[in-house]
């Protein structure tokens, strides 16, 4: 059994990262699960990864354990690829995702909707190595803003309907978004790896 930190204080990236590898020998704990205090780190890297190496490392003096973190976002690709790197602050500065949502319903007016959720992972402390990994899942943002969308919906789910689907990702099972998603994707080739080394 790998066990693993995953670097992160976003409770729907822990689920879904547990969920998707609940079927391999990896034992995923969160920040709360070892009684290690968040630190604020600030994601101010140019790039996913860059961030993504910045939140993985900011933990290794406090746990013994390989770790992971995952830098992602929506992109738009008629937006210059907005929010982007920038999907949580956006949401912030906006006031809320309602409004985040609202301002690119604003900007989208016309233009075509093809979007992409993007997932860089970070993984520190391995066997001495670094590594990184990325995951995607194409999609649209849906046509028509609704007037009202589930609040416990993770980020921008309730907007974007990943491919070969016409509901968007908050409507879909977790099982279902867990089996398609970005995130899933870059954990799929940290699994490819994993077995590539015989790690288990
Ligand atoms: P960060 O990786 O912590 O910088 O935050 C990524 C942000 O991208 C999240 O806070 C969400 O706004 C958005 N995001 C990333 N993955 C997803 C997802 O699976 N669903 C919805 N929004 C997501």
């Amino acid at each position: 059994m790998i066990e693993i930190l995953f670097a992160t204080k976003n409770q729907h990236k822990i689920d879904e990262v547990k969920l998707i590898l609940k079927n391999y020998p990896i034992k995923i704990y969160s920040l709360l699960d070892l009684n290690i205090d968040e630190i604020d780190v600030k994601e101010d890297g140019a790039t996913y990864i860059e961030n993504a190496f910045k939140k993985a490392r900011s933990y290794q003096k406090l746990a013994n354990l390989p770790i992971i973190s995952d830098d992602s976002g929506l992109e738009i690709l008629s937006l210059n690829n907005m929010p982007g790197l920038k999907s949580a602050r956006y949401a912030k500065e906006c006031g809320s995702y309602y409004e985040a949502f609202q301002n690119i319903f604003k900007l989208l007016d016309n233009k075509d909707r093809s979007a992409r959720f993007v997932c860089h992972l970070s993984l520190v402390n391995f066997n001495n190595k670094d590594l990184a990994f990325y995951g995607q899942c194409n999609g649209k943002i849906i046509d028509v803003l609704p007037s009202k969308i589930n609040k416990d919906a993770f980020g921008y789910d309730p907007i974007f309907v990943p491919d070969q689907y016409d509901i968007t990702f908050d409507k879909l099972s977790k099982d279902e978004k867990n089996n398609i998603s970005h995130r899933h994707n870059a954990l799929m080739e940290m699994i490819k790896y994993l077995i590539s080394i015989k790690a288990f």
